[in-house]
């Protein structure tokens, strides 16, 4: 993309409203703009990420076995009623009425509308296990929105359900959520620890709750220090092992961690000695639940055991909040000049400035790295503008682009481009081409 040609309207100031740095980082840098309280519209950059972030939640479901599929925004408040969740929910709730004065909702969550789906196809428990999940705007009147799309009324998630014939199954598919997400997190760059949680509105027996330390994270946390070392990395998980999940599950959850919704202070002394206590602030980027029968006893979502009786099934469900982790993202990788975009989710993989625009050897240059990369498949962000230089820099460290390549007529006439990573701000010399193939080379392994 040429920046002469994109939509990125960056505000030079500080937007008074955005109290915390993703917020503000998100304004400034043109990704969104607020349509009315808690509620954005995303301008095409912001839109990218989005979009970026959601292929690697898909991904990961894909490898854990998980099917995807796509219900409505607004649901009927009937199956809501069948629940008894009509009127638990509460003011959270956007209740609307269409023309035949009938009761619709703009769902803020799921396990309803994938309840009637579910009995009203599979009756057999050789249809079993079953994991349907759909990534579909969510919306909750929440009382006070703040924080740009951290706490929006109207958020993106992704939302899942299991179905399983009984409670070990059904924790099997508890335990692969809990991994399936844990790589989730990893991929896109985040420490996220799994702590457990208090199951809410959404009732049921177990909970896990995933947070990435913030200071301007809205929940305080407890954990055991030794969790921070925690990590998946290349480790090959066979979601179909019951053992192997089982294993990974309890390696990452006997460390003490807790929300402050949980949290007991007894336990923690006893669990964690003094110096590898930590007390701090987190973002919740996803939660998953086992509840049982709750459900499907209260919707009638049986299905025929193996001698022939009728059974609820048990279900979990199992939420990542897609919006939200722009914001953890931005919170976690960030420098006083911007963001620093992690490889996997940057909206541009490069950016290339042109330090004399009109001048035509420095402009051809330019031209055949932009197209180089853009042949390669790559998404490149050419500053072709006739700004002058500072700003050009201060663009490309707002808008975090990983890898920079400035073209200027001294270095054309030497033959030589600078290659410069956003994250260390240091800068190397090098010919064009291999400029193009080191950065190919990065992103060839981040993948
Ligand atoms: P919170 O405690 O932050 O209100 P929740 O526990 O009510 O969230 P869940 O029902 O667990 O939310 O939803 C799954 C995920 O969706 C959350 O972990 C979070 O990442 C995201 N999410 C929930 N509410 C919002 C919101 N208002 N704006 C953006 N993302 C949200
Ligand atoms: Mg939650």
């Amino acid at each position: 993309m040429r920046l002469s040609r994109y939509f990125l309207p960056l505000l030079k100031e500080n937007p008074a409203e955005a109290q915390i740095i993703s917020h503000r980082l998100m304004l400034r840098s043109g990704m969104i703009k607020q349509s009315s309280s808690g509620i954005y519209s995303w301008l095409p950059m912001g839109f990218k990420v989005l979009k970026k972030i959601e292929n690697i939640v898909h991904q990961e479901q894909k490898l854990a076995g998980h099917i995807p599929m796509l219900m409505p925004t607004l649901q009927s408040a009937e199956l809501w009623k069948e629940s008894g969740r009509y009127e638990d929910y509460g003011e959270e709730m956007l209740r609307i009425k269409d023309r035949h004065s009938r009761d619709l909702l703009y769902g803020p969550t799921n396990e309803e509308l994938i309840t009637d789906i579910f009995r009203s196809h599979v009756n057999s428990y050789r249809d079993l296990p079953l994991t349907l999940y759909h990534i579909q705007w969510k919306f909750r009147d929440e009382r006070r929105p703040r924080f740009g799309v951290m706490r929006g009324r109207e958020f993106y998630m992704k939302d899942g359900y299991n179905f399983d014939v009984d409670k070990d199954n059904a924790l099997h598919s508890y335990n692969r959520h809990l991994i399936s997400y844990l790589r989730t997190y990893e991929r896109l760059g985040l420490k996220a620890i799994p702590m457990r949680a208090d199951t809410g509105p959404i009732g049921g027996d177990y909970s896990h709750e995933f947070l990435v330390l913030a200071e301007t994270g809205e929940s305080e946390v407890f954990f055991d220090k030794s969790i921070l070392n925690l990590s998946l990395g290349d480790r090959q998980v066979d979601f179909e092992n019951k053992d192997q999940c089982q294993e990974i599950f309890n390696e990452w959850t006997s460390p003490y961690a807790r929300t402050d919704e949980t949290h007991d202070n007894a336990s923690f002394d006893k669990m964690v000695p003094k110096d590898q206590q930590i007390t701090s602030r987190a973002i919740e980027v996803g939660q998953i639940f086992y509840f049982g029968t709750k459900y499907s006893e209260a919707m009638g979502a049986n299905v025929n055991n193996s001698e022939g009786v009728k059974i609820p099934v048990h279900m979990g469900s199992h939420g990542i909040g897609v919006s939200r982790l722009l914001g953890a993202i931005i919170e976690a990788s960030h420098d006083d000049k911007g963001i620093i975009w992690p490889e996997n989710v940057t909206p541009f993989q490069v950016g290339i400035i042109n330090l004399k625009q009109g001048d035509e050897e420095t402009d051809n240059v330019c031209s055949s790295i932009y197209k180089t990369f853009s042949d390669f498949g790559y998404d490149c962000l050419y500053d072709d503008t006739n700004e002058r230089a500072g700003s050009k820099f201060a663009t490309m460290d707002l808008i975090g682009i990983p890898w920079r390549i400035t073209v200027g007529p001294r270095g054309v006439k030497n033959g030589v481009v600078e290659v410069t990573s956003r994250k260390s701000g240091e800068s190397i010399e090098l010919s064009p081409e291999l400029a193009i193939r080191k950065i190919t080379e990065i992103y060839e392994q981040a993948d």
